[in-house]
C-alpha cells in the first residue's frame, strides 16, 4: 500500500489538525498566499515540481462536512488556487485535487485543495 494511502487509512476525522497548527502559526510554515478566508502553502511532501495546498481558515473537516453556507468559501478556494497557480508559474496547466474521506485518501481532516503542476499529469490517477 502506498505511504499516502496508509496514512489516509490511519487518519481519524475530528479534532485539531496539523493545518490548525499552521493557521495558528504554531508550526512556522511560510504562506505563499493569505487573505481573510484562506491561506496557501507548499506541500511538505510534494508530488510534482509545484505542489501547494489551499486551506480555509474555517476548520471544515472535509467536503462531506461542508454546508450550503460554505458555498462562497469553497468557490473562493478555487479562485485562489487559480491565482496562486499563475503566480507559481503554472502557465501551461495544473491539476486541482480534493481528497475526501478514507477511500479518497484524505489524511488531514481540514478541507484543502491540492494544486500540482510543473510536469505532465497523468490520467486516470491511482
Ligand atoms: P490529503 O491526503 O489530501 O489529506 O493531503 C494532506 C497533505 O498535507 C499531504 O499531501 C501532506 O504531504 C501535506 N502535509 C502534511 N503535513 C504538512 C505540513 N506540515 N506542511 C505542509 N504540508 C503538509
Amino acid at each position: 500500500m502506498a505511504d499516502e494511502v496508509a496514512k489516509a487509512k490511519a487518519a481519524k476525522p475530528g479534532g485539531d489538525t496539523i493545518f490548525g497548527k499552521i493557521l495558528r502559526r504554531e508550526i512556522p510554515t511560510p504562506y505563499i498566499y493569505e487573505d481573510d478566508q484562506c491561506v496557501a502553502f507548499k506541500d511538505i511532501n510534494p508530488t510534482a515540481p509545484v505542489h501547494f495546498l489551499v486551506i480555509p481558515r474555517k476548520p471544515i473537516m472535509s467536503l462531506d462536512n461542508a454546508e450550503d453556507e460554505d458555498e462562497q468559501l469553497l468557490g473562493h478556494l478555487m479562485l485562489v488556487a487559480k491565482k496562486v497557480a499563475k503566480e507559481q508559474g503554472l502557465e501551461n496547466g495544473y491539476r486541482v485535487v480534493l481528497n475526501n474521506g478514507e477511500d479518497g485518501s484524505q489524511s488531514v481532516f481540514h478541507i484543502h485543495l491540492h494544486v500540482m503542476g510543473g510536469r505532465q499529469m497523468n490520467w486516470p490517477p491511482g
